[in-house]
């Protein structure tokens, strides 16, 4: 198993940091670390403003980033791509700007397995305009199949479907291209809903093609993908944010302003109203650079490795409920579980004083823990830097866990 832990200037500094928390936030390597100075140290200007040498670099930087990232995840065109702060502000900003579009009756669907960020827009956007909100349930392997979703009688007219590429607590891949494929040729009222993917999950770990899946509006957080924190990314298909009302007014995203009215830029502008975040922009870039550096499939092997290891280790612990699918093909690189008898929390505790970093909780996914009855669970989750080491060290804080408490 190859050491990606020499990129990562946290592993070099900290030589017994166990991090197994990349679902809340990744670590950085170098290359991305060193983007971020040289923008500070050598060309830090506000972006399509000034006529000087910096600013139009910085300028010229924003928008390659912005065609690196169409071509990250194959958007037809780099106005697709909106830079936000992070995957919540990208759902706001589509839940927000598509209230006009929802009547008093629609349908709004979503899933039991949403993170927080891709449930509660919906659900309050839903309450405001009194439109219905359909939570559509897993199966008991933590999946979802095409049934789950055609046997929900109100789905024929649904207007919006928001659903996860993959759970932040079970790891589960949801097979959305096949879903999307099949809601959008199965709607008999309407005409087919749209559709926003949240990719935070999915976006770091294995290659996603926007124009594969088929969806409207994918969004994900840079600081899970090895870039820094307060960048995110919304894409969207340029038809549909062409109609689509601003979220933010001010500076940038106009054409025209004047007392009476005020006209907008195009695309992407009209949404990124303000000084964008121009040094997790670089960081953006640079991150893929280092991710396509390496191979998505790569990534995804490595992290498919772990989680083979992992599982098989954490299988044989007696007295362990472990959440999501059975088969590692169908997770990412998330391991949910509690052990029998022991608060989610002491296990973090013990792992924490160790060294070892996972996180105990509801990880921001309520609805589905109260699906699942629990009120917790334990998550370790993987990238590429993890190795088997690491999968050892937390499997032995397993067994001290269950040692002290049992
Ligand atoms: N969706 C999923 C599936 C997530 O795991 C997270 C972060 N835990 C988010 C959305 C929200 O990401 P952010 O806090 O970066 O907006």
């Amino acid at each position: 198993m190859k050491n990606y832990k020499k990129d990562f200037p946290i592993f070099q500094k900290n030589k017994s940091l166990v991090y197994l928390d990349s679902a809340a936030t990744s670590q950085k390597p170098k290359f991305v670390l060193d983007s971020i100075i040289e923008y500070y140290e050598t060309y830090n200007a506000n972006v399509r403003r000034g006529l000087y040498p910096i600013a139009e670099k910085a300028t010229a930087k924003v928008e390659e980033v912005r065609k690196q990232v169409a071509r990250f995840i194959n958007a037809k065109d780099p106005s697709e791509i909106i830079f936000v702060r992070n995957a919540t502000e990208g759902i706001n900003l589509v839940a927000y700007s598509l209230s006009n579009d929802l009547q008093k009756g629609d349908v709004v669907v979503s899933t039991i397995m949403e993170h927080h960020s891709n449930f509660v827009p919906w659900q309050q956007l839903a309450k405001i305009k009194g439109a219905k909100f359909e939570v559509i349930d897993i199966d008991k392997n933590f999946q979802f199949s095409i049934s789950n979703f055609q046997s929900n009688p109100n789905i024929k007219n649904a207007k919006i479907l928001t659903i996860t590429h993959v759970s932040n607590v079970l790891g589960t891949i949801n097979p959305i291209r096949e879903i999307i494929k099949n809601l959008k040729s199965s709607i008999i009222n309407h005409k087919s809903p749209v559709v926003l993917v949240d990719a935070a999950q999915s976006i770091p770990h294995m290659k996603v093609d926007v124009q594969d899946i088929g969806c409207d509006f994918l969004v994900f957080s840079g600081h899970k993908t090895m870039a820094s924190t307060g960048i995110g990314v919304l894409y969207g298909k340029k038809e549909l944010l062409e109609k689509m009302q601003p979220f933010l007014y001010g500076g940038d995203m106009i054409k025209e302003v004047g007392i009476e009215k005020t006209t907008f830029a195009d695309v992407p502008y009209k949404f990124e109203a303000g000084t964008p975040d121009i040094a997790g922009i670089v960081s953006l870039g640079a991150a893929i650079e280092y991710l396509n550096k390496i191979g998505m499939d790569t990534i995804r092997n490595h992290e498919l490795g772990i989680m083979n290891y992992g599982l098989e280790r954490i299988r044989k612990i007696e007295g362990i409920t472990i959440y999501g699918p059975q088969n590692v093909a169908d997770r990412g690189g998330v391991i949910s579980f509690n052990i029998h008898g022991i608060h989610a929390h002491d296990v973090a505790q013990v792992l924490g004083d160790m060294g070892i970093c996972i996180r105990a909780g509801h990880h921001c996914a309520m609805p589905l823990h109260k699906r699942l009855g629990i009120s917790s669970s334990v998550r370790a989750s993987f990238y590429l830097y993890n190795d088997e080491a690491d999968v050892d060290k937390f499997i032995e804080g397993i067994k001290k866990a269950k040692k002290i408490f049992t």
